[in-house]
């Protein structure tokens, strides 16, 4: 029995899925126009658990989307500023965002659809929504028409004439009511647009999530998730549109909102200096996983603090029990207390109590298969806790790659041959076999490597030069190359098998 605080009903509620066979879940997700940051890491990660706990008692039977706002008037101020083309800039941030959110250990949504992939239906929607008197076309723009909609402002718990006094800024005189929302805008010059009824425009932002929830999860469905941030205005529009448009549904049943990140109790911004994205931590060397113990350590409805000494708390916890449970079988159930924490509404906090009580009786096959479940201690999130190979063990190690290879090549097994050496070659490695029958191998570090967060082995002897100072600084080069080695290698035995 999984039980939820619903900002619907302001209640914890116990959670009822329309269809248990097929659970399904929303989650507003980033414009993308820039990496991440912290802030916007906390939702991905709340709701992940969520998911994984879905996975879990609903044995996998989940769809969860989640958007990417690819059409924003953000991403053509970038645009314009740095004379790059649009889907240059939504590309690459995309990319970024999966890398960063990977390495938080959050599993992909099953659906990440595009703002720009869903014109045609955002455009059938706002036709519907003019046809059933909730829209109106003013100006090239059309606005959605509040009052037409009893309900707006149930969600956020606000009253047009409440939120009509709290507007400050300049009302359009195309508008009705100053709280009518844009569905559709002109688009002009260089601003991406389409073809559309009302002219050639593009999407206003709040008709792209009612729009692809309807085709990806129907009318009615589960759970609608997001920060605390976007109930009012985003989600209370995203209601008005989808039950106007869809008056047979009633859109999400249960809607969750996690609170706001603060870092050492100050809010996070620019002109305080304490603005920081993931990427940023991750390459001072704080791990992925670690970012997201400290994320889980709060409930997802209080505000949470960001702070040095959680990270370093995590960090031990996460050493201790990696320690622990290192070549254990996890195929064991997990703890009973776990999931009934996590189950009420999703209580992280205990149930990171939990893992602490399980390390301390020692039971290590538990505490792993309860972990999973919060997404820690999985495999791919392990790199930083394995060892450094040392300068010796490195050679030895590729040496013995690289005999494999010699024997495989008098053995005639020239597929097996090629193997190795095209996998060693993925990752940067190249070899080179001499006359004298020895063969040679060199690190392609005028690459980026993978393996160095996409960063050049400079920008990373930079880094570890500042932190260990000048006598440090040649240990640790050799430290992450005959890491580098070492996982090379991994890799490719691991691809061999
Ligand atoms: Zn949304």
């Amino acid at each position: 029995m999984i039980k939820l605080h619903n900002t619907k009903t302001r209640r914890k509620e116990e959670f009822t899925p329309i269809d248990p066979a097929n659970v399904r879940m929303y989650v507003c997700g980033p414009t993308v126009y820039d990496r991440a940051h912290l802030g916007n890491a906390r939702p991905v990660v709340v709701f992940d658990v969520l998911y994984r706990l879905l996975k879990h008692v609903y044995n996998g039977k989940v769809t969860y989307v989640r958007n990417f706002t690819d059409v924003d008037d953000k991403i053509n101020a970038k645009a314009a500023e740095t004379g790059r083309d649009i889907r240059q800039i939504t590309d690459e941030t995309i990319k970024w965002y999966h890398e960063d959110m990977d390495a938080l250990g959050a599993l992909r949504p099953d659906f990440e659809p595009r703002a720009t992939e869903y014109i045609g239906p955002m455009v059938a929607m706002i036709q519907g929504l003019i046809d059933k008197g909730h829209a109106y076309e003013a100006e090239g723009h059309v606005l959605f028409d509040v009052n037409s909609y009893d309900a707006y402002g149930a969600l956020s718990g606000r009253r047009l004439e409440d939120m009509r006094a709290g507007e400050r800024v300049e009302v359009a005189d195309y508008k009705r009511d100053p709280m009518d929302f844009v569905l559709w805008k002109p688009s002009t010059g260089d601003q991406p647009g389409w073809e559309s009824p009302w002219g050639f425009g593009r999407p206003g932002w709040h008709i792209e999530c009612s729009a692809m929830s309807l085709d990806l999860l129907g009318e009615s469905f589960d759970i609608h998730g997001g920060g605390l941030d976007l109930q009012f205005p985003h989600h209370e529009n995203e209601i008005a549109q989808s039950c106007c448009a869809n008056p047979t549904g009633d859109f999400a049943h249960y809607w969750l909102h996690n609170e706001m990140l603060q870092v050492e109790g100050k809010k996070m911004s620019k002109s305080l200096g304490n603005f920081f994205t993931v990427r940023d931590l991750l390459e001072q060397g704080v791990p992925g996983e670690v970012i997201r113990f400290v994320l889980l350590s709060t409930h997802y409805r209080s505000p949470m603090d960001w702070t040095e000494k959680k990270v370093k708390e995590a960090t031990e916890a996460l050493r201790k029990w990696r320690g622990l449970t290192e070549g254990i079988d996890p195929s064991t159930n997990p703890s009973p207390a776990l999931v009934a924490a996590l189950s009420d509404d999703l209580n992280t906090a205990a149930a990171i109590a939990e893992l602490h009580k399980l390390a301390k009786s020692g039971d290590a096959a538990k505490l792993l298969a309860s972990a999973k479940i919060l997404g820690l201690l999985e495999e791919r999130l392990g790199e930083w806790h394995r060892p450094k190979v040392k300068h010796d063990q490195a050679y030895t190690l590729i040496g013995a790659l690289l005999r494999r290879r010699h024997l495989a090549k008098v053995d005639k097994n020239y597929s097996l041959a090629d193997q190795i050496r095209n996998e060693l070659k993925k990752l940067h490695i190249s070899i080179e076999d001499l006359p004298n029958g020895k063969t040679t191998f060199e690190v392609d570090d005028g690459k980026e490597i993978e393996f160095f967060n996409s960063m050049s082995i400079d920008e990373r002897r930079k880094i570890w030069a500042d932190r260990l100072g000048d006598d440090g600084k040649t240990i640790a080069i050799d430290d992450l190359y005959n890491g580098y080695i070492g996982y090379v290698v991994e890799q490719v035995e691991k691809a061999l098998k």
